[in-house]
């Protein structure tokens, strides 16, 4: 049996000189109490341990627990704007504004011209307007707040009136019928799953009826024998019943995508334009800006959400209205807007730059891979993601890489979210592909494989 009488005390392994770096980055006490932990690991598996040995393990045990779960990370799943990885990443410009904003004081309820008390959404509703049509606009903290305070605002204890097609559900608990219920609306189905007719609106239409709703239904497509009722009869059949229509775009988008070779989306202007009194749409998603819920239409009708009890609670910070300004104010140049804004940068990748790239740093990724994974260049097909565009994927080029029958994919997976900055790709055929269409920092990367010597 191992002689414990031989661990040394913790006074020992902190005036080592192993701890001494771990002091000086998290404190005596923080080195004091692993030292204290590590010694009492040591003592449970009757393990001897030198005093230089307990203090590079607590420093390592230090440098793990230091390390934020929220650190970059490099998102090569192929999904560009992935849920759970955080949606858009930031133009620039939205950086530096959400930084100065942090650092400093703002005028965010001030106006600077008059010295008197201003309202935080002004910063937006110029830029919202001119970029949309729309008389008026307000933000909140995200798509689902945006429905829910509108719905709330227009329909509470009265009936919405939506098509059993667009009863979505988004994922994360968003589900419409729910959300209809929270805001105190209800729930009117019209029409089937795969067909709705204007007269099913009419015959539903009543005394009772707050608002139409119609919902885009962005993560799926209804195929084959479908009938849908596009916006503008719609908003003629609500409006003939002095009604307002709600038009939940979800992604949504300032400019028609087409302009770069992808499929068109419905945009925000076009929707304002077929008589839609409210739009709500995301800042996260196609937008590409931070989390948001933009809600543009009437006048009349963003000044009730504007003074619904609800607005305070879902309303946004300086930092993010600092950071959609600056975003939304790259639309004003379209021309420059694929190469400024990095949402629609990766979007509009093509796959022959892509391809270049992957068997640049094929050679370079191989090297510092085991030597039982096989890295080649494959073709793949990437997706927008956030339910955006859901039956349209970009022709892309991937690393794949593969191990022999028995090497568990799962702990090179492993591997990968273990280093510094981890690398997240795709289970695909038996294979994790690392699709390199949102793969910018390419020596960020390189340094990530080799910092953990995986090889
Ligand atoms: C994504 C989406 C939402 C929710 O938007 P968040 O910004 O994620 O809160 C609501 N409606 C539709 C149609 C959506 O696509």
């Amino acid at each position: 049996m191992a002689d414990l009488s031989a661990l040394p005390s913790v006074d020992r392994v902190l005036n080592t000189a192993a701890s001494q770096p771990a002091i000086a980055e998290h404190g005596r006490q923080e080195v004091t109490a692993a030292i204290r932990e590590v010694l009492a690991e040591a003592r449970a598996a009757r393990s001897p341990v030198d005093a230089e040995g307990v203090a590079t393990r607590a420093s390592e045990k230090l440098a793990r627990r230091a390390r934020s779960n929220l650190r970059p990370l490099f998102n090569l799943t192929g999904t560009v704007l992935h849920t759970n990885l955080g949606r858009a990443q930031l133009a620039e410009a939205a950086i530096e504004a959400a930084t100065r904003a942090m650092r400093d004081a703002v005028a965010l309820e001030f106006e600077l011209e008059t010295g008197k008390r201003g309202e935080r959404d002004d910063h937006l509703r110029g830029l919202l307007r001119e970029l949309t049509g729309a008389e008026d606009a307000t933000v909140v903290n995200n798509n689902a707040a945006a429905v829910l305070i509108a719905l709330n605002t227009l329909g509470a204890g009265r009936d919405a009136i939506v098509s059993r097609g667009e009863l979505i559900e988004i994922g994360g608990a968003f589900r419409m019928p729910d959300i209809m219920a929270r805001a105190g609306v209800r729930l009117v189905e019209v029409g089937t799953t795969n067909r709705t007719h204007p007269k099913d609106y009419r015959g539903a239409l009543g005394p009772e009826t707050g608002l139409v709703l119609k919902v885009h239904t962005s993560n799926y497509r209804i195929e084959g024998f479908t009938k849908e009722v596009q916006g503008a009869e719609l908003a003629a059949i609500a409006h003939e019943a002095k009604v307002p229509l709600l038009n939940d775009l979800g992604s949504g988008t300032l400019v028609d995508l087409s302009r770069w070779g992808l499929i068109k989306e419905p945009t925000v202007r076009e929707a304002v334009a077929e008589g839609a009194d409210l739009v709500t749409f995301s800042g996260d998603k196609l937008l590409g800006g931070p989390q948001a819920g933009f809600i543009v239409g009437r006048k009349d009708l963003i000044a009730a959400i504007n003074r619904n009890p609800m607005k305070r609670a879902l309303r946004l910070d300086k930092i993010r209205l600092a950071a959609l300004e600056a975003t939304l104010a790259l639309y004003r140049d379209p021309d420059r807007l694929a190469a400024r804004l990095p949402t629609l940068r990766m979007l509009t990748r093509g796959e022959a730059e892509i391809e270049a790239q992957v068997r640049r740093l094929l050679p370079q990724v191989a090297a510092l891979l085991p030597p039982d994974v096989t890295a080649e260049a494959a073709p793949c097909r990437s997706q927008i993601g956030s339910g955006a565009l859901p039956t349209e994927t970009l022709p892309s080029f991937a690393i794949r890489l593969s191990a022999p029958r028995g090497r568990d994919l799962e702990a090179l997976q492993a591997a990968f979210r273990a280093l510094p900055a981890p690398i997240i790709g795709r289970v695909q055929e038996g294979a994790l592909f690392l699709d390199l269409r949102c793969l910018s920092d390419e020596p960020g990367f390189l340094a990530s494989l080799a910092a953990h010597g995986l090889a």
